[in-house]
């Protein structure tokens, strides 16, 4: 099949690409074995990264950031995504932190911020989920209260990725406890505030070098200027704008993921023999093949829109939802065709088709399961006339 050349794609995005497929080729792909092991990325890697202009892509450069587009954004978590790896969690902190401080923030919080995030000095998170609400957001039970000037941050929040590395992290709280949506407010939390601590890094059966954690603030005071933006009550809405972002964010690593998946088992089935040929030889080698390049295919292309749409400013969230709900459940679909070619092999995490039959099986989950994705769609349905 020849390489496909995305329509948003320009001579400027290719070299981009070849700058962000160097720098994952030298400095994530010969380590992706040592991130597992040590459950998170090495912290350089953010360093290395800020070097290289691989950080905050499409914040302006008046803060640091390298003044691209969401198509910078989509090149870097492409050519992660061709490694293998999913243990740096770049996108959440250039896609998703940096553009909450960049939509929300006063002056002054971005300066503070997005320089030291474009460099690598600050990794950033953010905290939504509680061990008692992942979905259920307007539940979140973390308070913010207001004494004078400064928020008291009381609560515990699970499942944040870079949660061990993070200097900074974005926490949606109740600055209004009998509110339900009205009061949530999102509070920017550096990590060295007294009562600030870490649970441990979180034993998952995918995304097994990713430093997903436990996050703890016990009577944590931050100035009231670190609420993020100017007006207490307006973090659900700030969520509800910034999570389209997210879900592309997704769709477009699972697109990745499919082609990776797709040119690693092709690879296969032509080395690996039984009864005398290649696994290749099978007539239901050659369909479940035809049947993921398909599948590839559909999903890019939608993807190829999607990301189209939003660099127009155009993307509506039912559109992303069907993308989210759409990729991340045909890459599983994938994933599980292909590691079914590999045979006893695909079931050994040494292999890629392993570590990423495991690693997808969250993108039905985070940034909205599947079944919210539903909700959102069914909403937008409209009604007969
Ligand atoms: C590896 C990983 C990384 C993550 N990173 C982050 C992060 O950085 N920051 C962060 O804040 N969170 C993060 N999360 C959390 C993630 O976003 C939540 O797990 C997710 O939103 C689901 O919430 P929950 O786990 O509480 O599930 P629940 O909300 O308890 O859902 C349980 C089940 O009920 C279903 N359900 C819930 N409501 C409805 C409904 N209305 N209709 C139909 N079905 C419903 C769900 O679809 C699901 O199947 C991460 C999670 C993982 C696993």
């Amino acid at each position: 099949m020849p390489a496909r050349r995305s329509p948003w794609m320009d001579q400027d995005l290719d070299d981009f690409r070849d700058l962000a497929r160097t720098f994952c080729e030298k400095e994530i792909k010969p380590n992706v074995d040592t991130f597992i092991a040590n459950k998170q990325v090495d912290r350089d890697l953010w360093n290395k990264a800020g070097d290289q202009g691989l950080l905050c892509l499409s914040i302006p450069e008046e803060y640091g950031g390298g003044g691209g587009t969401f198509a910078h954004e989509a090149i870097l978590i492409e050519e992660q995504a061709r490694t293998g790896d999913s243990s740096w969690g770049a996108s959440l902190h250039n896609g998703i932190v940096a553009h909450y401080i960049l939509a929300y923030g006063t002056e002054e919080q971005k300066h503070a911020w997005l320089p030291k995030m474009a460099s690598g000095e600050v990794v950033g998170a953010i905290a939504m989920t509680e061990p008692g609400t992942g979905s259920d957001l307007q539940s979140v039970k973390t308070k913010a209260i207001r004494e004078g000037d400064e928020y008291v941050v009381n609560g515990s929040k699970t499942f944040i990725t870079n949660g061990a590395q993070a200097d900074v992290v974005i926490v949606v709280a109740k600055t209004n406890p009998e509110e339900a949506a009205s009061g949530i407010s999102l509070i920017i939390v550096p990590c060295d505030a007294p009562g600030f601590s870490r649970g441990r890094v979180l034993d998952k059966i995918g995304m097994k070098g990713q430093d997903t954690s436990e996050l703890f603030f016990e009577d944590v005071r931050v100035p009231v200027t670190n609420l993020l933006g100017t007006e207490e009550g307006q973090g659900f809405i700030q969520l509800m704008m910034q999570l389209p972002q997210e879900r592309l964010i997704v769709a477009v690593s699972n697109v990745a993921a499919m082609e990776l998946i797709l040119d690693e088992t092709m690879r296969y089935v032509h080395d690996r023999e039984a009864f005398g040929r290649p696994i290749w030889g099978f007539q239901n080698t050659k369909f479940k093949m035809a049947e993921v390049a398909t599948e590839a295919r559909v999903a890019r292309s939608f993807v190829d829109e999607c990301i189209g749409l939003h660099l127009e400013g155009q993307l509506d969230i039912p559109t992303v939802a069907m993308a989210k709900l759409w990729c991340s459940e045909r890459a599983q679909k994938v994933a599980d065709i292909c590691l079914q070619l590999h045979g006893g092999y695909g079931y050994m995490n040494e292999y890629p088709i392993a570590r990423a039959w495991a690693d997808l099986r969250v993108s039905q989950i985070y940034a909205g399961t599947s079944e919210i994705m539903k909700e959102i769609i069914a909403r937008s349905l409209p009604a007969p006339v």
